[in-house]
Parts: C-alpha cells; structure tokens; sequence
C-alpha cells in the first residue's frame, strides 16, 4: 500500500492525524505528511484517508492502483 498526500489540497484539519497517528503528522507548514506508511493498519489509514475533508489522500495498492478515492 502506498499513500500519498496532495500539499495543494491539504487544509490542515488534521483529522488524518487524529485517525491515524501512527501514520500522519502536521509538518512545520501544517501540512500533513506521512511518517510511517506502516505505522497504523492498513483499514485506520483507510479510515484516515476517508476521514479527510478535502480528499487529500490518496491510497495505492501494491500494483500502484489508486484504491481512494474510487476513481
Ligand atoms: S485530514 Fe486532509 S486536510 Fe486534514 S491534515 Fe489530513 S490530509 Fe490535510
């Protein structure tokens, strides 16, 4: 699984951080970035993605599919 999130997108709401602090953190900019794509189970960093107000995550599968949002 690959995750990445979009800086132009991203409002700094931070509920991604709050879903899954194993995974996200606020940068010096508020941003959100990844620290640990391992660092919660792969359904919290869905539940994380899914909780974003702004849909500024985005999940990959292994074969780089997007998985979220549902293209
Ligand atoms: S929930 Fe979305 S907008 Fe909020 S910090 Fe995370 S990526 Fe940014």
């Amino acid at each position: 699984m690959k995750i990445k999130v979009d800086r132009e997108l991203c409002t700094s709401v931070a509920t991604c951080v709050e879903v899954a602090p194993g995974t996200f953190e606020l940068d010096d900019e508020g941003i959100a970035i990844i620290k640990n794509e391992k660092g919660d189970t792969e359904g919290t960093i869905l539940q994380a993605a899914k909780s974003c107000p702004v849909n500024a995550i985005f999940i990959f599968d292994n074969d780089g599919k997007q998985v979220y949002p549902e293209e």
